[in-house]
């Protein structure tokens, strides 16, 4: 359900987000912040007559409001030859409208004291404001046009797609920890569409034309596909009046049909060896393990989950400690399982080793460590600190407006429930040690994991700039 610390960075290089990842944890270590964390308020939920569903949570300590609109429409539902194309609609969602001129969306909102961004997931594409809780109905307004109405001209998308091609060679082709990465998951998977990077293969992108943007847009943004999730200072029935106003008198559209999509059987280790600039080699250990489906009765997800808290949900989890502190064969070292998702979940072991030391040693020590797990379990003590950091990080978590809406629609767009986010806190209360080792015999084994390698290579004299908006810019 979260993905952590420097994993997280790596991991955004699967999708391309300007804030935190999805059910993203940050360390708590606050009490007093905790304590004021809201437990979970009530939300509501409304579905109008052409299929779009409203999802309200009020939060009234400031009064402001965030409001999302998320498409279940990402990476995943791109087809060969075509990837990229979500992450290009994503940008091309901000040329405008008959109404709303190219880039007046964000100068509407600016203009009226709020701020807005957009992200393309794997599994979505989401649109979010945050704005005086006032200001909704502009919010709501704005996104019910370029639903409908979006004008993509093939001026503004040869300009555009040039900017996204800049995004992923800055974001992609000059990191080697994002190639890493992109080449392993590439490895990992044969036919599942996770196998493709959100921002698409560069050859893809040169080839891709404003009727393919146009032609995604026609048959994935329709109000039937579409959530909107609401968070802040705000009265349910009168956000549900406002959508019913606004995106209210949209068509549905025809949806296609989604074809389930299972990913057949790893037969046997898999390695990989990644060469490009970098000042240090890499290690990436992934490993394939099940996607939560049932959150009332499924345990092993929740156990994975924290198996990978064991390993690296805090400072002195088991990795950090061993292979950073105590051997010192580590500048860095973590775990990562993400549990919600459309697709195959993963479990991942990750290392930079320290100057002298090199991949071939860290992936020995690793092993080392799942080898403990394995054979010696984990102590009820260490479970039990594990589990209270990592249930105090989540209700910290939702300390954060944003937060909540992200989470409320990670969940739903991963055909889960939002009602289950108490369940889930329980869920992880309830791991016993035995479940913990249980997995790890289970999952963490050669015949179902991918090692990826980071061979550095000398550096370019000079780093190119970024693009222009930074690193994280999103369109
Ligand atoms: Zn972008």
């Amino acid at each position: 359900m979260k993905i952590r610390n420097d994993i997280a960075a790596l991991l955004l290089a699967l999708g391309l987000s300007s804030s935190a990842p999805l059910l993203a944890a940050t360390a708590a270590t606050d009490a007093s912040t905790v304590a004021t964390a809201p437990r979970s308020a009530q939300t509501s939920e409304y579905a109008l007559d052409n299929g779009m569903r409203v999802i309200v949570k009020p939060d009234h300590r400031a009064p402001v409001v965030v409001s999302m609109v998320w498409y279940r429409v990402g990476s995943v539902d791109e087809v060969t030859g075509h990837t990229g194309v979500a992450h290009v609609l994503e940008h091309m969602m901000f040329k405008g409208t008959r109404d709303v001129g190219p880039g007046q969306f964000s100068r509407l909102v600016a203009a009226a004291g709020g701020r807005d961004n957009a992200f393309t997931s794997r599994d979505a594409t989401a649109y979010f404001q945050t704005l005086q809780k006032s200001e909704l109905p502009l919010a709501l307004k704005l996104e019910a046009d370029r639903m409908a109405n979006l004008i993509l001209s093939a001026d503004e998308f040869k300009r555009e797609i040039q900017v996204v091609m800049e995004e992923r060679r800055w974001r992609v082709e000059d990191q080697a920890r994002s190639l890493l990465v992109e080449q392993m998951m590439a490895t990992v998977l044969k036919a599942h569409p996770y196998r493709q990077p959100v921002i698409g293969w560069m050859n893809d992108l040169q080839n891709m034309s404003v009727e393919d943007a146009r032609a995604f847009y026609q048959r994935w943004y329709g109000p039937n596909n579409a959530l909107l999730v609401v968070v802040g200072d705000v009265q349910p029935d009168e956000v549900f009046g406002l959508a019913k106003k606004y995106f209210g008198p949209l068509k549905p559209r025809a949806l296609p049909e989604r074809k389930p999509q299972v990913e057949p059987v790893q037969r046997g280790i898999q390695r990989i060896t990644v060469k490009a600039p970098a000042e240090l080699p890499n290690l990436v250990m992934t490993y394939r393990t099940p996607a939560l489906q049932d959150p009332e009765h499924d345990w092993e997800p929740y156990a994975l989950d924290v198996l990978s808290d064991v390993l690296s949900g805090n400072e002195a989890a088991r990795l950090n400690r061993s292979l950073v502190r105590d051997q010192r064969i580590a500048s860095s070292a973590g775990a990562g399982y993400d549990s919600v998702g459309r697709g195959p979940a993963l479990f991942q072991l990750f290392a930079t080793p320290t100057p002298g030391k090199n991949a071939a040693e860290l992936e020995q020590a690793l092993r080392r460590e799942i080898r403990s797990v394995v054979d010696k379990g984990v102590s009820a003590e260490e479970l039990e600190r594990v589990k209270a950091q990592s249930v105090a990080s989540h209700v910290y978590e939702r300390d954060s407006m944003m937060f909540q809406a992200r989470q409320i629609g990670g969940l739903e767009i991963a055909g889960l429930s939002h009602r289950h986010i108490d369940l889930f806190l329980e869920k992880l209360k309830a791991v016993t040690p035995e479940q913990v080792q249980a997995v790890a015999t289970k999952y963490l084994v050669d015949d179902g994991l991918t090692v990826a390698y980071l061979d550095p290579q000398p550096l370019p004299a000079e780093r190119p700039a970024p693009p222009p908006g930074g690193p994280d810019h999103v369109r």
